[in-house]
C-alpha cells in the first residue's frame, strides 16, 4: 500500500491526496535504460575491436578501468595498438564505436532523452497569476529557444473553483508587458473594459496641523532634479503655496481630477507622455489571457486537481485530475490562490505570516455603476475608513470597489455597515462579497520542482496594488533561472532570494503608510501606527529620514519603491509638519529659493498647456476602443513627453506662457464620485 495522507483543501474543499511511489519509468529509469544501450553496444565494440585493435602494450602507463594490470587491457579512453605504431592516428576505432552508439542510442530515444532540458511546465490555476505565468514564460521562452528546445507550456484549471475575481489595478509594468507580449493596446481596452490610471489617490490617511484631512496623489512619475538637488528638497524648504509636493512635479494629480485621460487623442498604441498604469476587470483580463496563450499554443486543461503524488525524492511527479486521471509532471507552476494547493499544502512549505506587521486580514467587495459615465477619474483611490481603507477603481464601463480591514477590530457586519455607509446610494441594497486574506509569504516560492507564483506564493495587501507587479517579476525570474530536469540547486536559491526581497520591498513601503498615519479616531489607526512590528530596514530609514530626505541609495532594492516615492509620501502626507523629523527644515543645505520659484513657474505654465490639450479620459478611451465617429486613434506623431517616466531622467521644462491659475482651478473641486 502506498503511504497516503489526506489533507484539508483550504476554502474551495478540494482534498490533495499525496502518495509517495517510485520514481517511474521516463525519468531516471530512462536514463538507465539509455545508460545499459550504450554500455551493450559498448561491449560489443569491445569483443569486436579489442582483440586486434584496443590491444595495449604492456607498460603504457595508461590504467583502464577494471584493470588487472597484467595481460590484455581494454577501453574506451585508452590507447590501442594501432596507436602503439602510429602515434599520430589516435584510438580512431575504439572511437567510432563509441560514436556509433551514441548515434544509435540518440535516434533510438530520441534527442530529449540525450539533453535534460525541460520539456513541460505544468501551470495549476487559471486565475491572473496562472495566465500571467504561462504569458510571460512563453513570451521569454519563444524568443530565446528554439521550438523544439522549449518546455511545452499546459495550464490546468478546475472549472468549479472560481478565482479570486479581484486585483483590478495595476502599476506601470502592466502597459510595457502588454505590449512586449504583443498584443494590441486595442485589443486589450476592449476585451478588459481598460482604464488609465495615473497614481494612487490616498484620501484621509493623515490630518495636517489644522486637523483638516489630507488627500494626496502618489503619481506614476518623479520629482525632477534643480542643480543637482532633489526638487523634494526645495519643496520641503520652500514649500509651492497651496500646491502640494506632486502637485508641484507632475501635472497627474490635476489630469485626474479633471477626469482627463493619459496621453493626447490618435498618439500610437502604449504612447506614455505621462507615466501611467491600467485599471483592468480581473475576470475578462484572465479571459483575454487564456484567449492569447490558447492561440500560442499554450494547452488548457479544464479539470481539477484531485491529488497529488510525489516521487521518493520528495518532487512532485503526478497529478491526480477528476476526469483526466493521472498527469506527469517535470516542473509545476502552483497558480491555485490562496490555498497554495502544491506548495503548502502538499510540500508544506510553511508560512510567513505577516500579521506582526500589517494589521489587515480581510476584504469585501462590490461592483458599482459609474456615478456619471462621462467622468472616468484616472486615478486609483485609497480612502481611509474606520479600520481600514476602501478601494476605488474606476474602469472604462463600471466601478470596482472594496473595503480592506482589520477583524480585530471589525467584525464582518460592522465593516459592512461601514462600507455601504461610504459608498451611500450606490451601494444601496447590495451585500458586499467578504474575501479573507491571507497576509504573508511562504518561506520559499520555489520548491524541489514547484513554484508558486500569485497568491499560492503570498499576498501583501493591495494598497499600491502591487500583486500583479510581483507576479510579472516572478515569471520573469523564473525564466531568466529557468532549470534543466535535474534542477541545480543554486538556481532555487537564488531565485527564491530575488523573491523574497521584493516581498521585503512591497512589506516596507505598505509599512510605511501605517507608521507614518497621524489619525486618532479610531483605536485601529493607533495600533496600526503603534502595535505593529516594523521591518528593521525601514526602522533604521524612518530614524534616518528624521534628519534628512529620502537619497536613491538608503533603497538598495527597489523595483517600483525608490527613495523618490518614498519622498513623494513623506511630503504628501506632510510629516515634516505634524510631529515627524522636527527641525529637519534647519538642517536642509542652503538654497537658493529663486531657482526653485523659476522651476514652478515654468512648471506651471507647462501644466496649462498640458491641461488645455489633453482629452478627457472617456473620450480617450473611446478612441482607443475604435467607438468615435472620427477615430483620432494611431495617427497623431507622437509627443515628447515632458514628464519624467518612471525610472527615466526627466526633460528640462520650457517655458510656454504664465500660468493662470484662477482658469485652472475653476469647475476643479473633488469629484462627486458616489
Ligand atoms: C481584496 C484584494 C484586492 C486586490 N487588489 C489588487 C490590485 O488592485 N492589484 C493587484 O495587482 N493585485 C490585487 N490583488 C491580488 C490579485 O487579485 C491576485 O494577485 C491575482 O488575482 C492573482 O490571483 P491568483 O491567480 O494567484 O489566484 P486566483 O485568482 O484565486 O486563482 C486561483 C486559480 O486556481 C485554480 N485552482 C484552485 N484549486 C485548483 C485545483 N484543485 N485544481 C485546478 N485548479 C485549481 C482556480 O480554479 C483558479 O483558476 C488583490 C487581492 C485581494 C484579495
Amino acid at each position: 500500500m502506498p503511504d497516503v495522507a489526506e489533507l484539508d483543501g483550504g476554502p474551495g474543499g478540494a482534498v490533495a491526496v499525496i502518495v509517495m511511489r517510485p520514481e517511474p519509468a521516463g525519468g531516471v529509469g530512462g536514463v538507465l535504460l539509455c545508460q545499459s544501450i550504450l554500455w551493450g553496444l559498448a561491449a560489443v565494440c569491445r569483443l569486436w575491436g579489442g582483440e586486434r585493435l584496443c590491444q595495449l602494450p604492456r607498460n603504457s602507463g595508461w590504467t583502464p578501468t577494471g584493470a588487472s594490470g597484467s595481460g590484455r587491457r581494454t577501453g574506451f579512453r585508452g590507447t590501442g595498438s594501432a596507436f602503439a605504431k602510429n602515434p599520430g592516428i589516435g584510438p580512431t576505432w575504439p572511437w567510432l564505436g563509441t560514436g556509433s552508439c551514441y548515434m544509435l542510442a540518440k535516434i533510438t530515444l530520441g534527442r530529449n532523452h540525450m539533453n535534460n532540458h525541460l520539456r513541460k511546465i505544468t501551470i495549476v490555476g487559471g486565475g491572473t497569476a496562472g495566465w500571467m505565468t504561462a504569458l510571460i514564460l512563453d513570451m521569454v521562452l519563444s524568443r530565446t529557444s528554439a521550438p523544439k528546445d522549449r518546455p511545452r507550456l499546459c495550464l490546468i484549471e478546475s472549472p468549479n473553483i472560481a478565482t479570486v475575481g479581484v486585483g483590478e489595478a495595476t502599476v506601470p509594468r502592466m502597459p510595457r508587458t502588454i505590449r512586449e507580449a504583443g498584443i494590441s493596446e486595442r485589443d486589450f481596452f476592449r476585451e478588459t473594459n481598460a482604464s488609465f490610471k495615473l497614481g494612487v489617490k490616498f484620501c484621509n490617511w493623515n490630518r495636517d496641523p489644522r486637523g483638516k484631512r489630507i488627500d494626496y496623489v502618489n503619481p506614476f512619475a518623479h520629482g525632477q532634479m534643480l542643480y543637482g538637488l532633489e526638487a523634494a528638497e526645495y519643496f520641503l524648504r520652500f514649500g509651492n503655496g497651496d500646491r502640494d509636493f506632486t502637485q508641484s512635479i507632475a501635472p497627474h494629480d490635476d489630469l485626474a481630477r479633471l477626469c482627463k485621460g493619459a496621453r493626447q487623442l490618435g498618439q500610437p498604441e502604449f504612447e506614455q507622455r505621462f507615466g501611467y498604469a491600467y485599471h483592468l476587470d480581473a475576470v475578462k483580463f484572465a479571459a483575454m489571457l487564456t484567449r492569447v496563450c490558447t492561440k500560442r499554443g499554450v494547452q488548457h486543461i479544464r479539470d481539477e486537481v484531485k491529488a497529488i503524488e510525489l516521487d521518493e525524492q520528495g518532487n512532485v511527479s503526478h497529478l491526480m485530475l477528476e476526469r483526466a486521471g493521472r498527469h506527469d509532471i517535470e516542473m509545476v507552476i502552483d497558480c491555485t490562490g490562496f490555498r497554495g494547493l502544491i506548495i503548502n499544502q502538499t510540500l508544506g512549505e510553511p508560512f510567513r505570516d505577516y500579521a506582526d506587521y500589517l494589521p489587515n486580514d480581510r476584504a469585501m467587495a462590490l461592483q458599482i455603476e459609474h456615478p456619471d459615465p462621462d467622468k472616468i477619474e484616472s486615478v486609483t483611490r485609497s480612502t481611509a475608513l474606520g479600520a481600514g481603507w476602501t478601494w476605488r477603481v474606476p474602469l472604462y464601463n463600471r466601478v470596482g470597489t472594496g473595503y480592506v480591514f482589520s477583524s480585530a477590530h471589525r467584525t464582518d457586519d460592522q465593516a459592512a455597515d461601514e462600507y455601504l455607509e461610504w459608498l451611500g446610494a450606490s451601494g444601496k441594497g447590495k451585500t458586499p462579497r467578504v474575501i479573507p486574506m491571507r497576509i504573508g509569504r511562504v518561506r520559499n516560492a520555489w520548491v524541489r520542482n514547484c513554484v508558486a507564483i500569485g497568491l499560492a506564493g503570498g499576498f501583501i495587501e493591495p494598497l499600491e496594488s502591487t500583486a500583479i507587479h510581483m507576479i510579472d517579476h516572478a515569471v520573469r525570474w523564473f525564466a531568466e533561472h529557468l532549470p534543466t530536469r535535474d534542477i541545480a540547486p543554486s538556481l532555487r536559491t537564488r531565485y527564491n532570494r530575488l523573491v523574497n526581497k521584493l516581498y521585503d520591498e512591497v512589506l516596507d513601503f505598505i509599512c510605511l503608510h501605517y507608521r507614518l498615519g497621524n489619525r486618532t479616531d479610531d483605536p485601529y489607526w493607533i495600533d496600526a501606527r503603534t502595535a505593529m512590528k516594523l521591518p528593521d530596514g525601514l526602522a533604521e530609514n524612518l530614524e534616518l529620514w528624521q534628519h534628512r530626505l529620502p537619497m536613491w541609495y538608503d533603497v538598495e532594492f527597489a523595483t517600483l519603491f525608490n527613495a523618490r516615492v518614498y519622498q513623494t509620501v513623506l511630503l504628501g502626507k506632510q510629516v515634516y509638519d505634524t510631529g515627524y523629523g522636527v527641525g529637519i527644515r534647519d538642517r536642509l543645505r542652503p538654497l537658493k529659493k529663486p531657482v526653485w520659484f523659476q522651476g514652478m513657474k515654468a512648471a506651471k505654465a507647462d501644466l496649462v498647456q498640458i491641461l488645455k490639450t489633453m482629452p478627457d479620459h472617456k473620450t480617450l478611451l473611446r478612441d482607443i476602443r475604435g467607438e468615435l465617429d472620427q477615430p483620432a486613434f494611431g495617427r497623431a506623431a507622437a509627443i515628447k513627453p515632458t514628464v519624467a517616466l518612471p525610472g527615466a531622467l526627466p526633460e528640462p521644462v520650457v517655458i510656454q506662457n504664465m500660468p493662470n491659475f484662477a482658469e485652472i482651478r475653476s469647475g476643479t473641486k473633488d469629484l462627486q464620485l458616489f
